[in-house]
């Protein structure tokens, strides 16, 4: 069996920094918090775990030390706390996704600001908190169905990183066709256009598709609902022991992905179990 790895496979630019900032500073010792996952990958957060790194779930739970701020980003009012209660705040913050909080705080100005993206993940609630703390009605949609029905004629809109063009585009379209004025800010990554068109190109080819990353990954799961939609044999695994031979009974070409927050390492150990069936 033929395995074929995509192009602009794995972990992005965004997730290799957090992964080193976080490595530099469990290097100094006596240990680190993140608050929230530093990165969606439970095998990732697992290793820094072992190396000192302490996951809490609210910023007010940071006592002292030294606090890493995730990839994703917090909210100004989480980033207040922890420098309020941290000695020191090792920022990881990926640069796109700082630049979109800036955007969501500069749309404020237009009184109403709409996010693109996945209620609940946590990019989305600090684009949200951004521009609401900078004065603004917010409302986060992932589809056209969920705009509110009463909008001003102006509106900012705002996109996660990792949404695909096609989901702005829709909500842009939809705006339009109410006669809303809308100043967009595409703020979706490059490492997740490449990632997605790579995948769709490679899936598009072969008997099945392997999307590696963590389930609870926001753009993994994104690359694993488009390589489905040309390849129905896809299977999105978190490592090399979700690989099971029975699958991929009959195939002669398996594609390989993985999403932005999966590390090397993961990719050659799925690669190399699919190599061995
Ligand atoms: S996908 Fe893009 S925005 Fe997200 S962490 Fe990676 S480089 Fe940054």
């Amino acid at each position: 069996m033929r395995v074929v790895l995509a192009d602009h496979a794995g972990a992005c630019y965004g997730v290799q920094r957090a992964l080193d900032l976080a490595s530099a500073a469990l290097r100094e010792g006596g240990g680190a918090y993140t608050l929230g996952p530093l990165i969606h990958n439970p095998q990732v957060v697992e290793s820094l775990a072992q190396q000192g790194a302490q996951v809490v779930e609210r910023a007010d739970q940071v006592r002292s030390g030294t606090v890493i701020v995730r990839s994703h980003g917090v909210t100004p009012q989480e980033r207040a706390c922890l420098e309020g209660r941290a000695d020191k705040v090792v920022d990881a913050t990926c640069p796109h996704v700082a630049r979109a909080q800036k955007a969501a705080e500069r749309l404020a100005a237009l009184g109403c600001v709409l996010v693109v993206g996945e209620p609940g993940h946590p990019e989305v609630a600090a684009l949200r908190e951004y521009a609401r703390a900078a004065g603004a009605e917010v409302h986060v949609v992932l589809s056209p169905d969920g705009l509110p029905s009463d909008l001003p004629e102006r509106v900012g809109v705002v996109v996660q990183t990792t949404q695909r063009a096609e989901t702005l585009q829709a909500v842009v379209d939809a705006l339009a066709q109410r006669g809303v004025s809308a100043q967009v800010k595409d703020t979706i990554c490059a490492a997740t256009t490449e990632r997605q068109a790579a995948a769709e190109a490679l899936a598009a080819q072969v008997d099945a598709m392997v999307v590696i990353g963590g389930k609870n990954s926001s753009n993994t799961t994104r690359l694993a609902e488009i390589c489905a939609l040309s390849c129905p044999r896809t299977f999105h695994v978190e490592s090399a022991n979700e690989v099971r031979a029975e699958a991929f009974a009959g195939c002669d070409t398996v594609g390989v992905t993985a999403g932005a927050s999966t590390p090397e390492d993961q990719i050659t150990a799925v690669v190399c179990a699919l190599q061995a069936l």
